[in-house]
């Protein structure tokens, strides 16, 4: 079993990446929690596959809510319901909350458990490739406001994260290669052997090392900010733009991974706009189309910029935006608004 543990500012996160574990969900539990209830929030589809199986192993009592499934609930509306069940379940503060699901789970129950009676031990159990690479790691949690996307949230540290990727096996491919969207971003601002490792023909045999690799990067930036306010925006790379491109298609007609992969294509030839010594965006291109990712910034320019003035990474009259030069190495520049307005007419 692969254990890394993130030391945040107040909490440590133990994470643990192993084949099988969600066999052993109780066991891993009871030796970091000592708690009398358990609250499991999952989601319409996961709950019908793996919500038996880890409510039958807790001898405490167990209850559930049920959320339905997409980021279109990723709202307000949808917390309230769970502070409601929470209240009807008797969940103090002494017990656990479990985020049993993707990232749109793993960001619902996150916020619910940080609010709750000012906050609720949290453990976080992702089942999607994008969760255990990337959402159940590192703190954030939010929901969408219609003005935009992770508009309200916390930053509040799940002391366990159980990532088994033998869940993935249910998986669609659509949503595996969401997935593969943020390793493909890891690989791009950080470390260029992720690149290589995906473009082998045999990588999902290797699927626990890529997942390991893309942990330890998140591990060790969250580490060093925890609060966003300097390294950790590198993991916004694309982002900027592909949630503006989530908020155009009013969150259902782009996944978070196939905008992102938009927004990275999109962010890369900025990159090359400003600096045209290196360019990497037709072996970006090459790499996301491997996996059946969007590469194509199909809306209407002015649109895209005034989706993304919205974005909660504004600041004033700069944004900032993360730029790669070199897979490998990312940059973030403080970039004027009006720049950056200028820069996505021209791509
Ligand atoms: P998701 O949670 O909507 O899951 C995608 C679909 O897969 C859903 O229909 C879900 O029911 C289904 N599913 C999940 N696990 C399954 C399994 N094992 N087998 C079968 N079906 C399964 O989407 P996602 O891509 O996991 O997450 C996207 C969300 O993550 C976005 O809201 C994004 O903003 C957020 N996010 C958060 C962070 C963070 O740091 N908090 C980082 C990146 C992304």
């Amino acid at each position: 079993m692969r254990k890394l543990s993130l030391n945040g500012n107040k909490e440590a996160s133990n994470i643990f990446i192993e084949n099988n574990l969600l066999k052993k969900v109780s066991e891993k539990c009871f030796e970091v929690f000592d708690c009398n209830k358990i609250h499991i929030i999952t989601d319409s589809n996961v709950a019908s596959i793996y919500l038996d199986d880890i409510k039958n192993q807790f001898s405490v009592p167990v209850t559930y809510t049920i959320v339905k499934a997409g980021e279109q609930y990723k709202r307000l509306d949808t917390v309230q319901n769970i502070y409601i069940d929470l209240i009807n379940a008797g969940i103090t503060r002494k017990d656990l909350v479990i985020a049993l699901g993707g990232g749109v789970v793993g960001d619902i129950a996150g916020f619910a458990a940080a609010t709750f009676l000012r906050g609720v031990s949290l453990c976080q159990i992702p089942t999607t490739l994008l969760a255990q690479v990337d959402s159940s790691v590192g703190g954030k949690t939010a929901v969408d406001l219609p003005q935009g996307k992770n508009l309200v949230g916390t930053f509040y540290q799940p002391r366990l994260v159980l990532i088994d990727p033998i869940v993935l096996s249910t998986l669609t491919e659509d949503i595996y290669s969401d997935g593969m969207a943020e390793v493909i971003k890891y690989g791009c601002i950080k470390n260029k052997n992720i690149l290589d490792m995906i473009c082998k023909c045999d990588y999902k045999s290797n699927i626990s090392d890529i997942i390991y690799e893309c942990v330890k990067i998140k591990r060790d930036i969250v580490e060093i900010d925890e609060h966003d306010s300097g390294l950790r925006m590198i993991l916004n790379f694309g982002h900027t733009i592909g949630h503006a491109i989530e908020k155009l298609g009013e969150y259902k007609k782009f996944s978070h991974g196939c905008a992102v992969a938009v927004g990275m294509t999109a962010a890369m030839k900025i990159a090359n706009i400003i600096d045209n010594k290196n360019n990497l965006t037709n072996e970006l291109i090459c790499i996301l189309n491997r996996f059946g990712l969007p590469t194509e910034l199909t809306y209407d320019r002015e649109d895209i910029f005034n989706a993304l003035l919205s974005d909660k990474k504004k600041m004033g009259d700069t944004m900032n935006f993360i730029l790669v030069h070199r897979f490998g190495e990312a940059e973030i520049t403080n970039i004027s608004v009006k720049e950056l307005h200028d820069l996505i007419i021209k791509i």
